[in-house]
């Protein structure tokens, strides 16, 4: 008896403890409730459960990103601007779009970006940035080829990045004159397609990847024709390689409509010594505007390495 009232008497101890135990942990979890409650308050969100303070925890961080990028994408710009003579600092100059130095060694500054349209396909738009002239300019060729041979679509490869200065994979495109443009393409059943890449081609206008496209002549004289109509821009010159240059010229030359054209083109079109054959893309320039030849370097700083490209 006394065993099974000592037992008894302890198992109703342990109950009272376990309870007790209970109700602090009851206390306990309502008061970490009520606090994790007045901390979302504080952030005056009303957010529950680990999922939205996550999401919250994310925007604050790009939040924090942004804060710490945005000055130094302005900080750069400001370094640059001080690179500048004083007089170019100024007012109206400092509201224009400057394009400084060689087209290998230079940069730009409050450039335009070329954006894709219904004429113009941008390959990538962190590189798409040029000074107006020259952004404008593929504007309005890529407008007329489009409506003149309907529903061409101009591919445009890399121009300059926003600030200018060293592109990954090229020499030259350092101050927003320069831009690449992938030729006109046919299919092997010789159908005008769309670009969607730049093809390299030989003299005779086939493919050089053994792909069966051809070299649209046809609407490749129509873009060369229209940067020698163009004289809005200041194009300097069109780089191409001399197989595809001596096919477009001949293919004018043989055509009533477009003699007049070809001393022009032959002035305009050329392979760059020293470099890359280009032939699987135009490269095209304009020269430096008029109002900005103190700042602006019109030919290439000599290098070992070839200067184009
Ligand atoms: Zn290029």
């Amino acid at each position: 008896m006394r065993t099974a009232s000592a037992g008894a008497s302890s198992s109703a101890q342990r109950e009272r403890a376990h309870e007790s135990r209970l109700r602090r942990f009851e206390i306990k979890r309502s008061a970490e409730n009520q606090e994790r409650f007045a901390r979302r308050n504080v952030l005056g969100f009303r957010v529950g459960g680990e999922v939205r303070r996550s999401s919250l925890l994310v925007l604050l961080s790009v939040f924090a990103l942004l804060a710490v990028s945005l000055p130094a994408l302005a900080g750069k710009r400001e370094e640059l601007e001080k690179k500048l003579p004083p007089k170019f600092r100024k007012s109206p100059y400092s509201l224009m779009s400057l394009t400084v130095g060689h087209p290998n060694d230079g940069f730009q500054l409050r450039a335009k970006r070329l954006k894709s349209s219904k004429y113009v396909r941008v390959r990538s738009s962190k590189h798409a940035y040029g000074h107006p002239a020259l952004i404008l300019m593929l504007k309005r060729t890529a407008k007329q080829i489009g409506r003149y041979a309907h529903g061409s679509r101009l591919l445009v490869g890399d121009i300059s990045a926003k600030n200018g200065g060293h592109l990954s994979g090229h020499a030259s495109h350092q101050s927003g004159r320069d831009a690449d443009i992938a030729f006109y393409q046919l299919d092997s059943k010789g159908r005008p397609i769309d670009a969607k890449r730049m093809v390299a081609f030989d003299g005779n206008g086939k493919a050089k990847d053994g792909s069966g496209l051809e070299f649209d002549t046809y609407r490749n004289w129509l873009l060369v024709k229209s940067w020698v109509d163009d004289t809005r821009a200041g194009l300097s010159h069109v780089f191409v390689s001399t197989p595809l240059r001596k096919r477009l010229l001949d293919f004018a030359r043989h055509d009533k409509r477009y003699k007049s054209y070809v001393s022009k083109a032959a002035v305009l079109l050329k392979q760059p010594a020293n470099s890359s054959a280009h032939d699987d893309h135009f490269h095209v320039r304009i020269s430096c505007p008029k109002r900005q030849k103190e700042i602006c370097k019109e030919q290439s700083k000599r290098r070992a390495d070839g200067d184009e490209g």
